[in-house]
Parts: structure tokens; sequence; C-alpha cells
């Protein structure tokens, strides 16, 4: 059982013109078993969110708390983050050429679990696991996002997903630029990994069509940085019936 806790979350990027807060007090409890959405109009806030509990250091968080299972997830870092047991899909390096995918799964395995993963099952492990995602063998052997396709990048989160098993998943926009066959695929493994013992999702997306086949047991609306409203799966079919609009109109 794990508990992400999220109370009154303030955060600021710097500008031209000095500070500029982002997130407004954002409050929201993920335990494991549940998978939760966020979604939201552009620029209402959600990679802050992501980034900001990630560690990225151009977020500067000013007031509330992020914790995992009471431990203070802000005074962690990244690495630490990581070892905790959170996983952000894009807080991976963009590219890293020169480095397999091969090693780069093997690489962060052995930091996130303080010991070299054991060889013979973790490449039977590697290989289950892109082919999951339906990416061949060969796969392993390319550099990190170098020349991969947007689906190719998507897939290749979905499998350090599964092989770095962390306790919560945090998952931003994971389901842009995806064709309906990749967007299958990523959701199949997103939900393999829900359906295993203790794990929580949060799933940050603008879009409604992902949250077809990965169905949220709780969906919160993002509004100018905070919670606007939370419901269940029925909040995301209104969203998709009537848009942000009935939200935005009431933050002017
Ligand atoms: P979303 O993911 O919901 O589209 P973002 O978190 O990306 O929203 O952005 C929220 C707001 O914060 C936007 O108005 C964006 O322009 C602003 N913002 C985000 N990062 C920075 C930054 N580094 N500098 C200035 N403004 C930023
Ligand atoms: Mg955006
Ligand atoms: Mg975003």
């Amino acid at each position: 059982m794990s508990t992400l806790d999220i109370k009154d979350l303030h955060v600021s990027v710097a500008t031209e013109d000095g500070p500029k807060e982002i997130l407004k007090g954002v409050t929201l409890t993920i335990n494991s078993g549940e998978t939760h959405a966020i979604m939201g109009p552009n620029g209402s806030g959600k990679s802050t969110l992501a980034y900001s509990i990630a560690g990225h250091p151009k977020y500067d968080v000013t007031g509330g708390s992020v914790t995992l299972d009471g431990e203070d997830v802000l005074a962690m870092s990244v690495d630490e983050r990581a070892r905790a047991g959170l996983f952000l899909a894009m807080q991976y390096p963009v590219e890293v050429p020169g480095v397999s995918v091969a090693n780069f799964l093997r690489t962060a395995k052995t930091a996130i679990d303080g010991e070299a993963p054991k060889l013979r099952t973790w490449v039977k492990d590697v290989n289950t696991a892109l082919d999951n995602l339906n990416l061949d063998a060969t796969f392993s052997q390319r550099s990190v996002n170098e020349g991969f396709s947007g689906g190719e990048k998507k897939r290749h989160e979905i499998a350090q997903l599964e092989l770095l098993d962390p306790k919560v998943a945090i998952l931003d926009e994971t389901d842009s630029g995806l064709d309906i066959d990749a967007l299958k695929v990523v959701s199949e493994g997103v939900n393999r990994f829900r359906a295993k013992e203790g794990k929580g999702v949060l799933l940050i997306t603008h879009y409604t069509r992902i949250l077809r086949y990965i169905q949220p047991d709780v969906v919160h609306v993002f509004v100018a940085g905070k919670v606007a409203e939370s419901g269940g799966a029925e909040l995301a079919e209104e969203l998709e019936a009537n848009g942000y609009e009935k939200y935005l109109g009431a933050t002017v």
C-alpha cells in the first residue's frame, strides 16, 4: 500500500518579469490500486505539476507538500525520488546518443534497485517488455530516443515503466501523437502495470481518447493551476461532450 499525497502545492517559474505562479494550491491523494486522470486545457499547469513532482530544477515550489508514504518527496534529489518509487514518463533524457536502450534500461534498473539485475532473467524481462510493446529485439541496440518515431518514444517509456516497476507512475500526455494501434499497445502496457499489486497511476491528458482504453477511477479537472472538480469516470464523458468552457468561464 502506498500513497502519494499532494497538499496545497504552489509552484512558480522564473520569468523576465520575475516569478510567475503556475500552480495555485493543488491538492490530491493517489492511493495504490487507483488510477487518477488529470484533464485540463492547454496551459493549465498539468506538465508543471508533473515536473514539480519529478524535481525539475526550473520549477520552484513556494508552498505546500508532496509526500510518498509519508516521506518528503520535495526534499529528495531526482535520483532519490526514483529510488523511492516515483516514475515520470518525461523525466528521461530526450536523446542519449551512443547509449543503447539495453544499457540505458540496465543502468536505470541498477540505480533504482541499488544492485545490478541478474543477467539471465533481466535479458528475458527486457525482451518480454519490448515484445509486449511490439518493439522487436533489435530495438534494444538503438541509441535512446535517437531517430525514434513519436510512437517508439512512447512505447519505450512504457517498457521502462514495466521494467523499472515503480510504486507510482506519472504519465504526462502519453497519448499525444499516437495512432490508434500504438495507443492500444501503450494503453495495454499501462493496464498491465496498474493490474499489479500496490500500483498508483496519475495519467495526465488533454484528450479523453486514451480514457476509453485506460479507465480511471478518479478524474480531476485541472484549470488555472488547480483542481477545479473531481469525480468518477463519468466526469471524463461530460468533458468530452461539453469541453472545458464551464470551468474557464468560472475562473475569469
Ligand atoms: P499544460 O501542461 O497544462 O499545458 P504547462 O504546465 O505546460 O501547462 O504550463 C502552464 C503555464 O505555465 C503556461 O502558461 C506556460 O506558458 C507557463 N510556463 C510553464 N513553464 C514555464 C517557464 N519555464 N517559463 C515561463 N512560463 C512557463
Ligand atoms: Mg501543454
Ligand atoms: Mg503539458
